[in-house]
């Protein structure tokens, strides 16, 4: 067992990684270890996946065995040196950035490292970026900060010219399938399923096949795109995408907003301070940071339906273009009557308004009304 066994078919990265490792460790002055890394790959790749499992075997005294308890501390997330930043807003600011580079001097506990993660580098405002430049010019030398990002278009050029690149590719549905027979109980069938629904997202497609709830959702979404017939029902598939992704959200975050809640009263009267002085503020900060979190949730379910109606439409193509080789192989039926009813022509605007809704809801547009465009553009 290896932390780099969830990095699923991405051996070049892995083998670059373990490189810079045994170089780190070696202590070579010919091969200096970066302090800047810059992961980079689509969504469900696993590039923070690959930045724990870097953290961790530079952690451990064997090089990422995944047992030890270095090894599990990092992945489980409690490593007293390795800081996992998950943006919880739509932008990481500057204030969060002096934050993580003031914890970030500190010397290491115990491994001779300090490791900052940042998932979402892409989210770095202008002068939260500009607060990390200097800081990724001249690292701490027993410090290593390791950003992760869709593309390297992402982040801005200062940023990504002072770091060492790695691309991770978008997994094969064949790697998938494997990972998900060698890491769950599900048959070859339900795994094929999964993996070729999913899209090159091992999550997604780890959810898919081991979550009866996720494959109802999936199918419910996905029925949306052949149900388009009036703009009434076009305003309902809005407001259909949005409660179910607000009910994902609450149900993915309710349960640890209530934990958090009570660990930060219980810390409040633990240390006999009454909550009405520093605790009352305390609580509205976790609350703001609570809700921003879940308007974040919503945001990334809605985006995940709309990437999974554009399969539908994406199949309805290839019918239309005479292959065969469809994704939502569960819908042939409907792919095929749908294909008959429309051109190929109408299925690319179909596709294109897809994208066009995605990247406004990523500049922050209002998720109702720019889902109601959308389906009237689809209908
Ligand atoms: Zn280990």
């Amino acid at each position: 067992m290896s932390v780099f066994d969830s990095l699923v078919g991405q051996s070049e990265v892995v083998e670059r990684l373990k490189s810079a490792i045994s170089s780190a460790k070696g202590g070579s002055s010919s091969q200096k270890m970066a302090n800047s890394w810059l992961l980079v790959g689509p969504a469900g790749s696993g590039r923070s996946n690959a930045a724990v499992a870097f953290a961790a075997s530079l952690l451990c005294s064997e090089s990422g065995c995944g047992k030890c308890r270095d090894c599990q501390t990092v992945l489980s997330g409690t490593h007293i040196d390795v800081e996992r930043f998950n943006p919880t807003g739509l932008s990481i600011k500057a204030e969060e950035v002096r934050e993580l580079i003031a914890r970030s001097a500190w010397s290491p506990s115990v491994g001779g490292w300090r490791i900052v993660i940042i998932e979402d580098a892409d989210r770095l405002t202008e002068s939260a970026a500009n607060a990390l430049l200097r800081t990724i010019e001249e690292p701490e030398t027993h410090t290593l900060w390791l950003l992760c990002a869709p593309t390297l278009g992402d982040v801005s050029v200062t940023i990504r010219s002072r770091c060492r690149h790695l691309q991770l590719r978008t997994p094969s549905t064949a790697s998938i399938e494997e990972f998900l027979l060698s890491n769950t109980s599900i048959d070859s069938k339900a795994a094929a399923f999964a993996a070729r629904v999913s899209q090159g997202h091992i999550g997604r497609a780890r959810f898919i096949a081991t979550n009866q709830e996720a494959r109802s959702r999936r199918e419910e979404v996905l029925s949306l795109a052949f149900s388009l017939t009036d703009i009434d029902s076009c305003f309902k598939a809005a407001s259909k995408i949005l409660d179910i992704a607000q009910n994902q959200a609450e149900s993915e975050n309710s349960e640890r907003d209530s934990q958090q809640m009570k660990q930060l009263q219980d810390a409040y009267q633990g240390t006999g301070r009454s909550l009405i002085s520093g605790g009352a503020r305390a609580i509205k900060d976790l609350e703001r940071g609570q809700r921003s979190s879940t308007t974040r949730s919503v945001r990334d379910n809605i985006d995940s339906a709309l990437l999974d109606i554009a399969t539908f439409y994406r199949d309805v193509l290839v019918i239309q273009s005479g292959g065969e080789e469809i994704l939502n192989i569960d819908l042939r039926t409907e792919v095929n009557e749908f294909a008959k009813t429309s051109s190929p022509k109408r299925s690319i605007e179909r596709i294109e308004a897809l994208l066009e809704a995605r990247m406004n809801l990523g500049r922050n547009s209002a998720p109702l009304s720019t889902l109601e465009a959308l389906f009237c553009a689809l209908k």
